[in-house]
């Protein structure tokens, strides 16, 4: 699962659902990741307003939380705040986008588990696939 994908799950048991501690999931320390970073520039620009858009949904202190349970400490405090207006980026707005770009889509968490701060429910991660089914007496 690409590592945007951390953005939008949460615990499905029942009783987690207004519980704020359910997203985000919490990663396990032994998540192996897989990286394929893109270097084509033109690649990258052609994601620039799908990128601008996700930017805009993604809740960032989410997105920081799980990138620190997957050992990476790098990304700023607060969401940058980007040109809407993709034909006047600057450099530096094309660099944030680009890392941006490596690290939601070209990260991808091919095994590990996610668990629940709620219920402590844990979910598996096999082949790059979350299983998000709950076993009968959960659902
Ligand atoms: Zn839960």
């Amino acid at each position: 699962m690409k590592l945007l994908t951390t953005n939008f799950i949460k615990c499905s048991v029942k009783a987690c659902e207004s519980s704020n501690k359910s997203f985000p999931l919490k990663y396990s320390n032994d998540c192996q990741l897989e990286l394929n970073f893109e270097d084509d520039d033109e690649i990258v620009q052609s994601s620039y307003e799908f990128l601008i858009g996700i930017l805009d949904k993604i809740e960032w202190e989410a997105l920081l939380k799980v990138c620190q349970d997957l050992g990476n400490n790098d990304l700023p405090p607060n969401k940058p705040v980007l040109n809407e207006d993709v034909s006047n980026l600057n450099d530096n707005e094309k660099l944030i986008l680009k890392q941006l770009f490596n690290l939601l889509v070209n990260t991808e968490i091919v095994e590990g588990s996610m668990s629940c701060d709620s219920c402590e429910h844990i979910y598996q991660i096999k082949n790059g696939i979350p299983n998000l089914l709950l076993p009968p007496h959960l659902s």
